[in-house]
């Protein structure tokens, strides 16, 4: 298992020059257990259907074993945090064990969060505890079945071993189980891979770099050159436009949206301090490290994300020494995340296709009246499907049928009264009005919006419920939620206590970082 003894020698934390990665060792632990894994990613990797009862898996997964061809590696990254240039990053505690190539002529690269200390580990131990990897273990797969570019998670593994964490809230340390995840995706490049050559001058290994992406993730966009390169600048556009409106479909807020946590695939990655919206407020961040300056809320994600692209497109720039077809691949994605979110809103809403005008006004009016008091909008969506607009006028329609999937969603009932009343139901008479001019009958266009308009999203005290039981070893809510969550869109009769309301308790709980 040793690392020779040069490699050893060489692997203490420190400024890593002129290197893509180092190679290191997941660090030993007492007592691999398995927690939970996800049978679709088994499947990705050709893994028998049996391979998770064997102690073989949860060893490997812990990283206490290697499996031939396996050379476990560490990835050199920088990044902008919060918008400041935090120069060296890297996987500080994430080790790639290599790909797997599947009989369907796919790879994926598997990378263990949490197995121990890398060159680019800095002051932090390496590991992770069960809490952060539950969420994350959980979160990816939910985000996959939700039809959201993610990276997947194969495995969620105990180490036995307790590790010190501080809490924010009392600030004293305390010691948390260890756990393991295993990620899964293609490649977890990040826009922080590119950067670091960048901001070192290191124009050789930026190409070197941007080449080997470009061949093994982008091939069909031809062998490398300058033409090439911004081909592929402009895919990533495209590719973050789309990954962020899915986000904003589904409600999920990610948090740390600093540029080494931006996948060059598109793929939303690093399941730290995120959240899901509950009540449709789109100054609500997870991340109670964010919480003054608001910069990860939900409703600046579109934004964010092109801040972040630029900080990409200067990365880029060496190779290119044109900043102008840059710039018009950035102008691009803001045109792509526009178009493309005015057509999910119309399909959250169950129009065929969207007037310009009059649907984005109403879009637009919807967002505001989503905020008049606190509404749930995973219910809120949902519930509007069910309004029936087949056959009658909206002038006949009785103003509480109208408001009723407005109500199921409410958290404050009471305030919905007077002018707030008034003009929830002008929206809704409008929107029935719209649907009215739509050929398709209520049951289609229901079906339609329960395709796009999630039941079941991984609410945050969902997740907080299932690390409670699993920090007591009963493992049953994470294994029910990953099951819950394998089909979001379909009615689970038998399951619907966990598409209600967040409860009191629970309210504007935050995520968790570490
Ligand atoms: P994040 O905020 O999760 O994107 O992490 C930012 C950086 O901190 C990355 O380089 C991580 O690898 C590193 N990091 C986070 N937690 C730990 C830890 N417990 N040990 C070592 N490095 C860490
Ligand atoms: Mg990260
Ligand atoms: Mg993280």
């Amino acid at each position: 298992r040793a690392l020779p003894v040069d490699q050893e020698t060489k692997n203490f934390r420190r400024q890593v020059n002129g290197a893509c990665f180092s190679r290191v060792m997941p660090t030993e632990v007492a007592r691999p257990q398995l927690v939970a894994y996800s049978k679709e990613v088994a499947d990705l990797l050709d893994l028998e259907s049996n391979a998770s009862e064997s102690d073989a898996f949860a060893a490997v997964f812990a990283g206490n074993q290697l499996l031939e061809g396996m050379e476990p590696f560490a990835m050199c990254y920088g990044g902008h945090q919060f918008g400041n240039w935090a120069g060296q990053l890297g996987d500080g505690r994430a080790i790639n064990l290599g790909e797997v190539r599947n009989s369907r002529g796919e790879h994926w690269a598997l990378q263990l969060k949490g197995a121990g200390p890398t060159p680019y580990s800095r002051t932090a131990d390496g590991l992770a505890v069960l809490r952060s990897s539950v969420r994350e273990f959980l979160c990816s797969e939910a985000m996959y079945h939700l039809g959201v570019p993610t990276t997947r998670a194969l495995s969620l593994v105990l180490t036995g071993e307790q590790v010190e964490r501080d809490m924010f809230y009392d600030g004293h340390p305390k010691l948390e189980p260890g756990a393991v995840v295993c990620r899964v995706a293609p490649s977890f490049l990040r826009f922080g891979n590119y950067q670091i050559f960048s901001s070192r001058g290191d124009i050789e290994t930026l190409r070197t770099l941007v080449d080997f992406t470009i061949r093994t993730e982008f091939p069909h966009l031809g062998e490398p050159s300058r033409d090439v390169y911004l081909n592929w600048f402009a895919e990533v556009c495209r590719r973050t436009a789309d990954m962020i409106v899915h986000w904003m479909r589904v409600g999920f807020v990610h948090g740390v949206m600093n540029t080494d946590n931006m996948s060059v695939l598109g793929l939303t990655i690093d399941y730290g301090p995120y959240g899901w919206l509950e009540d449709y407020d789109p100054n609500w961040t997870p991340n109670t490290t964010d919480a003054m300056g608001r910069r990860y809320r939900f409703g600046n994600q579109p934004q964010i994300a092109l801040w972040n692209l630029v900080q990409f497109a200067n990365a880029l720039y060496p190779l290119i020494e044109d900043a102008e077809p840059l710039q018009q691949s950035l102008d691009v994605y803001v045109d792509h995340y526009e178009q493309g979110w005015q057509n999910m809103m119309a399909e959250k809403l169950g129009l065929n296709s969207l007037q310009p005008e009059t649907d984005v006004k109403l879009i637009e009016e919807l967002q505001e009246v989503l905020q008049l008091v606190e509404t749930d909008m995973t219910i809120f969506f949902r519930k509007l499907a069910l309004l029936e607009v087949d056959g009658e006028p909206a002038a006949d329609i009785d103003e509480a049928a109208l408001l009723a999937p407005l109500m199921d969603a409410c958290y404050e009932p009471e305030k919905v009264v007077g002018d707030v009343r008034t003009r929830i139901c002008d929206w809704l008479q409008c929107y029935h009005n719209r649907l009215r001019e739509e050929s398709s009958s209520d049951a289609v266009r229901r079906e339609k919006m329960n395709r796009v308009n999630p039941k079941y999203v991984l609410r945050n005290y969902l997740a907080q419920l299932a690390i409670d039981k699993a920090e007591e070893g009963d493992f049953s809510l994470v294994n029910d939620l990953l099951e819950l969550l394998r089909r979001p869109y379909d009615e689970q009769p038998d399951q619907e206590q966990y598409a209600g309301k967040r409860p009191d308790w629970a309210r504007s709980r935050a995520g968790c970082s570490m």
